[in-house]
């Protein structure tokens, strides 16, 4: 092969990042089980004797503990999608990556998938022992042990992904015999999206798919808390055989550093092994960095042990590090909080205010007007009524516009959440019909007096 010849691809390692213990990890555990047994247990619960969480497609309804939401309530899941979104830029100026660290399906998953590997197959040293070893049969077991858990926590993902949008009892009673193309799609599918990222794409999501790894730089400034190594107290870093005082005692002793003395970091490079992305934290700030926590665990385990004070890898701002001070309340944390607190308070009034009833008037297109058999011009239409209440109601028509008579059902019983077409019919005496005009008409609930709407068409007559 000639020396010239230069790869603009390089494969990457694996990474076999170290198990580590510590109080963000149990956080991040934490969140983990809260997380996923949400998406897990959600469809299997009722709320008002339907799934409490249901995305109907074919009924254009979404069902979230107990509130319908109709295509005309659309806009507040758009509001809902802003508000994420605001918040993911509220608390990234915060706090850094907390979104990536703690909460995102892909930190997640690859978290579930990591601690099946970690079970099956040991630590960090186990496994690459493992993967270097030949086949063998201890090596297929276990390998293949690990391959049946990851592809089953897979496809139960997947077949639960499928149950927020088909009821999920009826999807488990279904199968497999009357399961459908679409069913078996999208249960394969996102069973097998679940496996390639969370078992072997991993950080590459992170790293080279995820647009947010991108622009989150441009969310930070000085002032935000993010992963940090201290420098000023880490370095000049370097290995060890006997404990030496740390700078505080040697303040404390008012004994100046010598040339020769290092800092607090022994170079053990726990933090490099238990990093999900495989890389230095000490480096500084670096896109590929998900802000999971690892790093500042596993170094405040190796602090105990040589006996120095926690935090040489620690949450803090740039500024912290180099002794300036933090402002948390700057313009552009104000700026997101108060547009997230507009956009919630405005959300919660429109939901507080949402109509239990929609009407829509619409005219005949077949005919501008007719006469009926006595002479009277007549305009013929369609009232639709969208009952959004998930109670029973009867309803009543009436025309609020003089002169005309209405001539409809005398009550409409509509069944909870049903969308109801009214055949309607407005007649005027010929002489009185002249040209077009505004008529009103009106829906009232005759079970609940509060409910009442009026809705203007148009009438037409000879002119
Ligand atoms: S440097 Fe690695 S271990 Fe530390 S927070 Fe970032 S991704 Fe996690
Ligand atoms: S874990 Fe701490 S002491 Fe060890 S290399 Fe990392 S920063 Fe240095």
């Amino acid at each position: 092969m000639s020396d010239d010849l230069v790869f603009l691809y390089e494969r990457s390692a694996k990474i076999y990042p170290r198990a580590v213990d510590g109080r963000f990890q149990r956080l991040r555990k934490a969140a983990v089980f809260w997380l996923l047994g949400m998406y897990y247990a959600f469809p299997w619960f009722n709320w008002d004797g339907r799934q409490m969480v249901l995305f109907d497609l074919p009924a254009r309804k979404f069902y979230v503990f107990g509130w319908v939401v109709w295509p005309q309530d659309f806009i507040f899941l758009a509001a809902f999608l802003v508000a994420c979104a605001l918040s993911l830029f509220f608390f990234t100026a915060l706090a850094g990556r907390l979104w990536c660290g703690y909460a995102c399906p892909q930190t997640v998953w690859t978290e579930v998938f990591l601690w099946i590997e970690h079970h099956t197959e040991g630590d960090r040293n186990a496994r690459m022992r493992l993967d270097k070893e030949p086949m063998s049969w201890r090596k297929f077991r276990i390998k293949a042990s690990k391959q049946a858990l990851w592809i089953g926590v897979a496809l139960w993902t997947g077949f639960t992904f499928v149950g927020f949008f088909t009821p999920i009892r009826e999807l488990a009673l279904d199968f497999p015999m009357q399961w459908d193309l679409t069913r078996w799609f999208w249960t394969l599918f996102y069973g097998a999206a679940t496996y390639g990222n969370a078992a072997y794409l991993r950080e590459q999501v992170c790293k080279y798919m995820c647009p947010y790894a991108r622009f989150q730089s441009a969310m930070l400034d000085r002032n935000s808390l993010i992963i940090s190594y201290d420098e000023t107290r880490g370095e000049p870093r370097g290995a060890r055989r006997r404990q030496v005082p740390d700078r505080a005692q040697r303040l404390a002793t008012g004994s100046a550093p010598s040339a020769a003395e290092l800092g607090d970091c022994i170079d053990c490079k726990a933090c490099v092994l238990v990093c999900p992305t495989g890389i230095d934290i000490r480096k500084g700030l670096q896109y590929e960095c998900i802000g999971c926590a690892a790093c500042i665990d596993a170094c405040d385990e190796v602090m105990d042990k040589v006996g120095y004070p926690r935090g040489l890898v620690r949450y803090s701002t740039e500024n912290a590090i180099q002794g300036k001070p933090t402002h948390i309340l700057r313009p552009r944390v104000i700026i997101y909080a108060l547009v997230l607190l507009t956009l919630g308070a405005s959300v919660l009034l429109g939901v507080m205010l949402k109509k239990p009833l929609i009407v829509d008037v619409i005219r005949d297109r077949g005919a501008l007007y007719r006469f009926a058999s006595d002479g009277q011009v007549e305009n013929a239409y369609q009232v639709k009524l969208i009952h959004k209440r998930e109670t029973a109601a009867t309803f009543q028509l009436r025309v609020l516009t003089p002169g005309l008579q209405l001539i409809a059902p005398a009550n409409i019983a509509v069944e909870p959440g049903e969308v109801r077409n009214v055949a309607v019919t407005l007649r005027q005496p010929e002489d009185e019909a002249k040209g077009a005009k505004d008529v009103v008409i009106e829906v009232i609930d005759l079970g609940d007096a509060s409910v009442r709407v009026q809705e203007t068409t148009r009438f037409f007559g000879p002119t």
